[in-house]
């Protein structure tokens, strides 16, 4: 399972509804809106991913 970085959830790669590649790493998400929401900013949520924090920003 991947982890939907925009709002936390558990997102099975195979049943995404939405994927990107940013920094030669896949994410995906549990919906488009999510993945529009990771593109206006993705720094903001991969920096928080690494940080280690967990759920929403
Ligand atoms: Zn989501």
């Amino acid at each position: 399972m991947a982890k939907d970085p925009v709002c936390g959830m558990a997102v099975d790669e195979k049943k995404a509804a939405a994927s990107t590649g940013y920094q030669g790493k896949t994410y995906y998400f549990c919906a488009s809106a999510c993945k529009a929401t990771f593109q206006k900013d993705p720094g903001k949520y991969v920096t928080a991913e690494t940080a280690g924090k967990k759920g929403c920003a």
